[in-house]
């Protein structure tokens, strides 16, 4: 093939603010607005290929945005005249520049991929092995508050069409399971549940929890305490279905969970695992073992949101559990194209759209002057 090359990288950077107002996550942390990287990489016949990456803060993975930017200042410079359609051969480049960061990796990644579809013609999501014919399921990120009020949060996502809930949990036994019970209350059929502990909980607490619980709950157990030995304990010792977020980040971690049989699943998320390429390679070995996998980022706009629907497309519905309108949890839109009109989110369901790459155009006035350019 005619090669083409990576001539031109450069990163924007913009403020994503919380659509509600403040997040709060267990251990008191709160979030009001999340710091955005979006990249575009230029290639030598003209095509732009554009990536985000957006940690939840800097108190959620290893990962803030400050850091982000300087590992793409790190790694950029060995990508330029690499062909950017042989996307292991460029994870293989950051790996050799830089060990770990995955969420720098991420966005160059994913712009990677954007080249290689409008360099072929083809929707990303045909790339990763081609698009089911399902509609996706989005789900909400209700934070941790007040029990009565996350009831009220959970009907409003509801109204709009959600059908999947992710419910955050504080780390109080008795608090959250009134949170767990409230926000189930009115649970409809078809309806998907997770209960997000992001670590916050100890063993102790999580069998507290689950015994004050009233019976016949239907909900995964995302996350509930922050280390792999509590995890594997707390498994031990109940029948709750669980699968991991945090720690779930490499492929190897999730060859780990997959030897300890420690969950029945994981939190795929883009950013947290570098980027499309490895997102494919954990995609594999969870259908391998019959995981679940809710499709997510960290946290993201309409960039993020493209890639998050792509790759959600080409898992079989029998194990995939929702994706994340990321889009919904922040105010600034950060790109026209792919999902409007016929491929909005219609009904709480989504499709990837059949433009080449992944159909989305950045709002240049909104991303303003590159803060970092390099060829
Ligand atoms: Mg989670």
């Amino acid at each position: 093939m005619a090669e083409i090359k990576i001539k031109e990288i450069d990163v924007f950077q913009v403020d994503l603010p919380y659509s509600g107002g403040v997040y709060h996550l267990s251990g008191g942390r709160t979030y009001t607005s999340f710091d955005a990287t979006i990249v575009r990489i230029t290639t030598d016949n003209g095509i732009e290929g554009w990536g985000e990456s957006t940690p939840f803060g800097s108190t959620y993975i290893a990962a803030h945005a400050r850091g982000v930017r300087a590992a793409i200042e790190e790694i950029a410079p060995h990508l330029i005249g690499l062909d950017p359609r042989r996307v292991d051969r460029i994870n293989d480049a950051m790996d050799a520049a830089l060990v770990g960061h995955e969420s720098a990796k991420s966005a160059l990644d994913i712009a990677c991929w954007d080249i290689f579809g409008k360099s072929t013609g083809l929707p990303v999501c045909e790339l990763l092995g081609g698009r089911t014919e399902h509609e996706l399921p989005i789900i909400s990120s209700i934070h941790v508050g007040d029990p009565a009020a996350m009831r009220v949060r959970v009907g409003r996502h509801r109204e709009r069409g959600y059908v999947g809930h992710s419910v955050k949990i504080g780390g109080d036994p008795e608090i959250d399971a009134r949170r767990i019970a409230e926000s189930l209350a009115d649970k409809q059929p078809g309806e998907f549940f997770l209960v997000d502990g992001n670590g916050g909980l100890t063993v102790e607490t999580a069998l507290r929890m689950l015994r004050l619980l009233p019976p016949g709950l239907d909900f995964v157990l995302e996350a509930p305490c922050a280390t792999w030995h509590e995890n594997l304990s707390l498994r031990r010792r109940t029948d709750i279905p669980i699968i991991f977020d945090e720690l779930a980040t490499t492929p190897s971690s999730v060859v780990q969970m997959i030897a300890n049989d420690a969950g029945e699943g994981i939190n795929l998320k883009i950013s947290k695992a570098g980027g499309l390429t490895q997102s494919r390679r954990i995609r594999d070995l969870c259908i391998a073992a019959g995981y679940t996998m809710p499709v997510q980022d960290t946290v993201g706009s309409d960039i993020a949101f493209a890639a998050i629907v792509h790759f959600a497309q080409t898992i079989p519905e029998r194990y995939l559990r929702c994706v994340l309108e990321c889009r919904d949890m922040v105010t600034l839109k950060t790109a026209d194209g792919a999902f409007e009109g016929a491929f909005d989110v219609h009904d709480g369901r989504v499709m990837a759209p059949i433009a080449p790459g992944l159909g989305i155009f950045p709002r240049l006035e909104v991303l303003g002057q590159p803060v970092m350019s390099l060829r």
